[in-house]
């Protein structure tokens, strides 16, 4: 009897998985191990956020199911956020869907638009959720090079003519995980201009659209004239507003990809849980004060964290946005050799590059949502180990 299927059988391995056992391992030995590999906040959501919930969950007509486009209190609360925060007009009844988080929109949005056998431009390194939704909706993965040279932006002419025609759509995820790379509107004016040449979708993933620091304003897909013809964009109210476990996020854009994925989600659930739905529109029309905070805190972090990594002889340009750092390993290590490492010597989880692709080796991400002092006792390990010498 063959209990899984072939498509789930042959998914990627989960590279995380291993470190976690060996986590697991020194901990029942009693080592006390700092996890810098976690990619969600460890802050909570903001106390308004909380309240509203709390409200709108006693209300017993908030217990029915969702409209399935999500409510449109909640979707004129993203076409607000988008009129403040980028000037771009919105139609909430069409170009709008609320999420279960933009995680099930992006995988979802895969089997909505690409038939099997199709191939969907991603970028490498990148969030591994990609390539395990492009194999379950048995399209084919081509990739796009990040590198270090072009600040971890898109090279679009690195795909031949073929490639781009082949391309039914393309990811694109800036700010960046893993790289914190950043974009001007230039990239996405690019990314259209290719992309209707091609007659290739676009599907932008701003998870940490707000995450940013000091000057740096992180531009939206939408804001390029022309982009609600080919491209939608997903967000999240996961990392800038501590609401990972929640599930909340939405997708805007074209009003064609948005029915198709709100067909496949019609079929599959009902969408979020009103009272959350309310809440997310209380972050959303929020001034943003909320999210400032949290960056502030990210910042102070990132100075430690960097301090500590140029103990270790590794030099990295300060992130403009996400909470992570992306940095070589190094010399003589792969990136799995340096993380084990580090694990094992230092009691500290980085997450080794090449979890994100093969374009990822010879780098490691530092999460910096992990309290403070735990940073810090991090960072102190970390020119520990540089002074007992590493490897030679
Ligand atoms: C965390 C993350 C997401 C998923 O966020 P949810 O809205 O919680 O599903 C999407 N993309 C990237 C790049 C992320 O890091």
């Amino acid at each position: 009897m063959e209990y899984t299927s072939e498509r789930v059988n042959t998914l990627p391995p989960y590279v995380f998985s291993e470190f976690q056992r060996k986590k697991r391992n020194l901990e029942a030995q009693g080592v006390d191990v700092i996890d810098l590999g976690i990619g969600a906040p460890d802050l909570p959501a903001p106390n308004f956020v909380i309240d509203r919930l709390v409200e709108e969950v006693k209300k017993p007509e908030n217990h029915r199911y969702s409209n399935y486009f999500g409510i449109p209190e909640y979707r004129e609360a993203v076409a607000h956020f988008y009129k403040k925060q980028y000037d771009v007009d919105l139609d909430p009844e069409t170009e709008v869907l609320a999420l279960i988080g933009s995680k099930e929109g992006i995988a979802n949005l895969i089997t909505a638009v690409v038939n099997p056998g199709e191939r969907v431009l991603v970028p490498n390194p990148g969030y591994p959720v990609y390539q395990a939704a492009i194999h379950l909706a048995g399209a084919k993965a081509q990739h796009y090079q990040l590198n270090a040279e072009d600040g971890f932006r898109p090279d679009f002419s690195q795909l031949t003519d073929e490639e781009w025609d082949a391309g039914k759509l393309m990811l694109l995820n800036y700010p960046s995980n893993p790289t914190a790379g950043t974009v001007t509107i230039n990239t996405f004016l690019e990314a259209v201009t290719k992309a209707k040449e091609h007659q290739t979708m676009l599907a932008q993933d701003a998870a940490y659209s707000l995450v940013t620091y000091g000057d740096y304003q992180a531009p939206s897909l939408m804001q390029v004239p022309g982009a609600k013809d080919i491209g939608v964009e997903f967000g999240s109210l996961s990392k800038s507003f501590n609401m990972t476990g929640w599930r909340i996020g939405y997708v805007v854009g074209n009003p064609e990809m948005i029915r198709a994925l709100s067909t496949v989600k019609n079929n599959t659930d009902t969408s979020q849980f009103i009272p959350i739905q309310k809440a997310g529109t209380a972050a959303l029309r929020s001034d943003l004060q909320s999210v400032k905070a949290n960056n502030d805190i990210y910042e102070k972090r990132m100075d430690d964290m960097l301090e500590g990594l140029q103990a270790l002889g590794i030099q990295v340009d300060r992130p403009k946005a996400t909470f992570f750092i992306w940095a070589p390993v190094p010399d003589g290590y792969t990136s799995a050799e340096f993380a084990d490492e580090l694990l094992m010597k230092a009691g500290v989880i980085l997450t080794p590059g090449s979890a994100f692709g093969s374009g990822g080796e010879g780098y490691f991400r530092v999460s910096l949502s992990v309290p403070t002092g735990r940073l810090q006792e991090a960072v102190n390990r970390m020119k520990q180990f540089s002074e007992e010498g590493a490897k030679e």
